[in-house]
């Protein structure tokens, strides 16, 4: 087999890797990888299956970014691949993520992680949290993930904006999009716990003159933009944002010093048109551009 191998034509070949995320490791400034967990997906799971969604589809999205005008470079974004998770362990889960986040940053790169559910967040923003101290969240959302506990459980994408402001304390959290969430989670924020945008990104300038020149961890649950936009998710929640509105949202943060950030909730098989998967990929194209 290996001789096999060794004798066979270089001819060019798709693989699943990501567009151009073929540097080494040892040279990526950014390094991709997926989380695919969904254990506490509150309504329909599936978001496990959204990094190979996302990989095997790239091969139809180009590297360029005529919004930029820049291109993806082939030595600058190492993809790791999609790291092996129990499927209903959350504990396991999360501390497989924590341990690759924090290598990752011991490196010296950054860390951008497909989900999986939104669960998956929290190890990486408290690895990130644990590397720079005054971390700031910048989270676009439909849902404000800001409840204490949901069916009894502490770890779930329900709670984890609320388990990661139990690392950062008030203030250090901004939520974007928002237009789901109890009383409870409203009142919590409107508190000054955090400061949450409901319905729209219009609170996006004023965080960014807050957050200033702080390091930020980027949370996109795909789930902020409009189910017409991207029925493919687990809880489709009407009313969201359009592609062009969290595109021009995301450019707007080139200034920032982002320093880790992912992309989550995608659940490829609720839109068999794969459109979902494209205004996924697109989005992460822009990202890695960006960072
Ligand atoms: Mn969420
Ligand atoms: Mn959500």
């Amino acid at each position: 087999m290996a001789d096999q191998a060794a004798n066979r034509p270089d001819f060019p070949s798709l693989s699943l890797q990501f567009m151009n995320c073929a540097a080494p490791y040892g040279e990526a400034g950014a390094v991709l990888f997926g989380a695919p967990y969904d254990g506490t997906a509150s309504f329909r799971p599936g978001s496990r299956f959204g990094p190979m969604a996302m990989r095997q589809d790239s091969a139809g999205i180009e590297t360029y970014s005529p919004y930029q005008d820049r291109e993806l470079p082939e030595n600058k974004v190492c993809d790791l691949g999609d790291l092996e998770l129990p499927p209903n362990s959350s504990l396991v889960a999360l501390e497989r993520i924590g341990a690759v986040v924090r290598q990752i940053l011991a490196d010296g790169k950054k860390p951008v992680m497909l989900g999986g559910e939104h669960l998956v967040s929290l190890p990486a923003a408290a690895a990130c949290l644990q590397a720079w101290p005054d971390l700031c969240i910048l989270h676009f959302d439909a849902h404000a993930d800001l409840r204490e506990e949901y069916l009894g459980e502490t770890l779930s994408h329900a709670t984890v904006m609320r388990r990661i402001w139990d690392l950062t304390g008030d203030g250090r959290i901004w939520q974007l999009g928002i237009r789901s969430g109890t009383i409870e989670e409203f009142a919590f924020a409107r508190a000054g716990h955090t400061r949450l945008t409901p319905f729209n990104l219009d609170g996006l300038a004023p965080a960014i003159r807050e957050i200033g020149g702080r390091p930020v961890y980027l949370s996109i649950d795909l789930d902020v933009l409009d189910p017409s936009v991207l029925p493919g998710t687990g809880t489709p929640e009407p009313g969201g944002v359009d592609f062009s509105g969290l595109l021009q949202a995301l450019l707007k943060m080139r200034g920032l010093r982002v320093v880790g950030a992912d992309l989550v909730e995608l659940a490829p098989h609720y839109d068999a048109s794969g459109v979902s998967t494209a205004a996924a990929l697109k989005l992460l194209r822009e990202l890695l551009i960006m960072l």
